[in-house]
């Protein structure tokens, strides 16, 4: 199987045991592939490495969907990289456009080919969606607070269904899991999935009902174990 999973309150939640104990069925090579989706930059990911027990991605979708890397070399993955890069503005456009929106402020995070802000209830939100249209990009809000800005089409759910097909991965064996509303085009692409306990109210409505998709009772790891029981993909 292929584990494509978020990281913050996902595969990095949940108790020390449950981490533990998925990171090891991963690590004694169960013939599960790992590739990491997060919204994060390639620059924080890299010090999880240094943790015990934390197995090697195959891949890393990072940026929320717009940097896709070999989790060994961390050199890009082509033409997906291309295509991504092709459809973003560039940072000073789009920081410089968005300056100007009431409420708006900057995320002091390391990031590539996508901007990311924090909002709240005095933000213009809808002075940022018509600047954003008028860059031709995206807009993901999540969680309450965070707004990301990122190339036409891209979010993690596209990427990662763009490096399967690639890929040849068979789609019955892909396992997403996610917490956050950013990660809402992961249970979109109709592969498996897990949102995990403990998630965000609006992404457990948005896929409520959804065919394929798994409400997991337990945080992080632990909702992802319980998902591949419920889905059968591991043998215990
Ligand atoms: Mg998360």
């Amino acid at each position: 199987m292929l584990l494509a999973t978020d990281l913050d309150g996902t595969f990095l939640g949940g108790t020390p045991v449950q981490k533990e104990q998925l990171y090891r069925i991963i690590n004694n090579g169960k013939g599960i592939q790992l590739v990491f989706v997060s919204g994060r930059g390639l620059a924080t990911i890299l010090p999880l490495f240094n943790e015990p027990f934390m197995p090697k991605p195959e891949f890393i979708i990072c940026d929320v969907g717009a940097t896709i890397l070999n989790g060994n070399t961390l050199q890009p993955i082509e033409p997906i990289h291309s295509l991504i890069e092709e459809r973003w503005p560039g940072e000073e456009m789009v920081s410089g456009l968005l300056t100007s929106v009431k409420g708006l402020v900057p995320q002091n995070v390391p990031q590539q080919r996508r901007c990311s802000y924090f909002f709240n209830e005095h933000t213009d939100v809808d002075d940022l969606k018509y600047k954003v249209e008028q860059l031709n990009c995206d807009l993901v809000l999540s969680a309450g607070k965070f707004a990301d800005v990122l190339p036409k089409d891209i979010n993690k759910g596209y990427t990662l269904q763009m490096l399967a097909k690639q890929c040849h991965f068979p789609m019955e064996e892909i396992l997403v899991a996610g917490d956050t509303f950013n990660d809402l085009s992961l249970f979109a692409t109709g592969y498996k999935g897990v949102v995990v306990g403990n998630a965000e109210p609006g992404l457990l409505e948005a896929t409520a009902g959804w065919h394929a998709i798994y409400h997991a009772k337990e945080e992080g790891a632990g909702g992802i174990l319980e998902a591949m029981r419920y889905f059968s993909l591991v043998e215990e």
